[in-house]
């Protein structure tokens, strides 16, 4: 079975996100280690540590992921935020050695008003810097967003040596490849093949769009109600080189129910592959 999860909320502490994921069904999750926009972290104890890593064996929860704060700006043009930036996402590497989690994804953004090609070894350097001297387990994986290329995300993922990708769909969609048709597909395949390798395509982010195709927006939508639509999601669903990819949906929690609505849809999309 193919490993389905959603990001969930850490209020009340972090193994809550875990119970939060177990009550949906889910079987994979991803959740923030802590309030994504701020600087200021609240201490882990180890009890809340322990206490992650014996529920997420208990309830198989597989993978486990941390999505970094949004304050992570490695390329900012301000030293001090990209100091703060490298620290932060040591942190939150730490934090997921420390509760076991499996990944740590990372929007690879370039500051507004900087070139793809002045920005890109500031990057790949910055994430050198967070990674030098790591003993943990917790994978860091480079998420692409909605204005940089999916081939370009592959490499500057391998060059900084990281464990991989996260290939958003919402985000691919709303920079310009069509996710949801056999040729958009075949686009990705090519672009991330030639820059990396496929199996590099550690999570998948599931997201519908709310913008059209190449709008440059990020607005994620509700599987199958969006720009997407219901026969994209079900044609990048059945897409053979990512069939075994954890996927875990990012998508809006405007009333009760939308996660596991989403849930489900997934599901049925998933039943129908098979
Ligand atoms: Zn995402
Ligand atoms: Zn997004």
């Amino acid at each position: 079975m193919r490993r389905l999860g959603v990001h969930t909320s850490i209020s009340g502490g972090l193994p809550e996100s875990l119970r939060r994921a177990r009550e949906l069904g889910a079987t994979a999750m991803q959740m923030f280690s802590h309030n994504p926009r701020g600087w200021a972290m609240r201490a882990l104890s180890d009890a809340e540590a322990g206490e992650f890593r014996r529920l997420k064996r208990e309830l198989g929860i597989r993978p486990v992921v941390i999505h970094a704060s949004y304050l992570v700006n490695l390329t900012s043009a301000e030293g001090e935020i990209r100091e703060k930036s490298i620290r932060m996402l040591k942190e939150e590497l730490a934090r997921g050695d420390a509760i076991g989690a499996d990944y740590v994804v990372l929007h690879a953004g370039y500051q507004i008003g900087r070139e793809e090609g002045g920005a890109r070894p500031v990057l790949i350097k910055a994430i050198k810097t967070a990674l030098a001297g790591r003993r943990g387990d917790t994978g860091l994986l480079i998420e692409n967003t909605a204005g940089v290329s999916v081939g370009e995300v592959a490499r500057i993922a391998k060059e900084a040596g990281t464990a991989g990708i996260c290939l958003d769909t919402c985000h691919a969609w709303a920079a310009g490849y069509d996710v949801g048709a056999p040729e958009g597909l075949a686009l990705l395949k090519k672009e991330i093949g030639a820059a990396w390798d496929l199996k590099r395509v550690r999570v998948i982010h599931l997201n519908d769009s709310r913008g059209t195709i190449g709008s440059g927006w990020d607005r994620h939508d509700h599987i199958g109600k969006g720009k997407i639509g219901l026969e994209g999601m079900r044609e990048f669903l059945a897409f053979k080189p990512f069939s075994d990819v954890p996927l875990i949906l990012e998508t809006p929690k405007d009333n009760p129910g939308d996660d596991r609505r989403n849930l489900e849809t997934v599901r049925k999309l998933l039943a129908g592959t098979r």
